[in-house]
């Protein structure tokens, strides 16, 4: 397959990463959401990005003028019908991703590939609702983008071999480490990953220990970069949340029960970074 134009459906935490990436690699991207300022909010945060890149002399001035360059805006998912692949990064709801991928198989060119950057929701399940289910593949992205290596290739169970080979192609061309895995809730990053999260939660709302103790005890403990709470307000605690009540029924096992103060935490709107207050407050 060959790739010239990429489509980004939803422009926030991860999809303005995912276009970063694709756009600084050298291919063209148009980046979509439902509201023209979010777009506009992505674009900023692309081109901050990209000038911390210059001052660590990893591209230059120009490098970074025909990134931006490359980046088109668009709030209409009609405006993704050339692109030879589609990723996903809308916000996690099954229902949401079930009809963006339905409008796409019915939008895009024959043989575009639809991916979705989806934490933990089933890709078989998105794809059986399309037109072109062997099309359809989990390119699992980390948090932060430009900077995290591993990408998880999920592989549905009506997935080709040829869309995960060109998937995974096309992720080390970005200078990737794509990782092929098989389609079971949470993959293989949040099953492993997000119960810790959780279980920090009830570790916290059981007063065992406050929160700054418990994130020194998994960073000095067990070398981790950053504790569970930093880690979650980065992810957001909305998508943690969404992730563990995905584990909860994919599974039907109480050990993934989404603890109440994690889900108290987004009822209230705090979301970690992005809505500046989760577990911390940002400035
Ligand atoms: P986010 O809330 O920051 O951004 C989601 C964006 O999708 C919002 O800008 C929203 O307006 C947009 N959106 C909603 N409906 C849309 C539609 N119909 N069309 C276009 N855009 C739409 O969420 P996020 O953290 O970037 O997560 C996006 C996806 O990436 C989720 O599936 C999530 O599970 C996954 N993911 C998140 C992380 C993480 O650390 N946050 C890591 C890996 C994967």
């Amino acid at each position: 397959m060959e790739v010239k134009k990429v489509g980004v459906i939803g422009a926030g935490t991860m999809g303005n990463g995912i276009a970063h990436v694709f756009a600084v690699s050298g291919y063209d991207v148009v980046l979509m959401d439902i509201e023209e300022s979010f777009v506009d909010k992505a674009i900023a945060r692309i081109t901050k990005n990209l000038d911390r890149m210059i001052k660590k002399e990893r591209i230059t001035e120009a490098d970074k003028d025909a990134t931006l360059k490359r980046i088109t805006k668009t709030t209409s998912v009609k405006d993704l019908a050339d692109c030879d692949i589609v990723v996903e990064a809308a916000t996690e709801d099954y229902t949401l991703k079930q009809k963006i991928f339905k409008d796409l198989s019915s939008i895009c060119k024959d043989g575009a590939v639809l991916a979705s950057n989806t934490s933990s929701i089933s890709i078989t399940e998105i794809a059986a609702g399309t037109k072109c289910p062997e099309k359809v593949v989990g390119m699992h992205f980390m948090n932060p983008v430009p900077m995290m290596k591993l990408v998880e290739i999920v592989k549905g169970v009506q997935t080709s071999d040829e869309t995960v080979e060109a998937v995974t192609a096309l992720s080390e061309k970005l200078g990737k480490n794509p990782v092929l895995v098989n389609d079971y809730p949470g993959f293989v990053a949040n099953r492993v990953l997000m119960p810790m999260i959780n279980e920090a939660c009830w570790t916290l709302m059981q007063g065992v220990a406050t929160r700054d103790a418990i994130d020194t005890v998994m960073k000095l403990g067990m070398a981790h970069p950053m504790g569970p709470f930093q880690l979650a307000d980065l992810i957001g605690l909305d998508v943690c949340l969404a992730i563990m009540e995905v584990l909860y029924e994919g599974f039907s096992d109480s050990k993934y029960r989404p603890c109440p103060l994690l889900r108290n935490m987004v009822k209230a709107g705090y979301l970690g970074r992005k809505t500046k207050r989760g577990f911390y407050t940002y400035e």
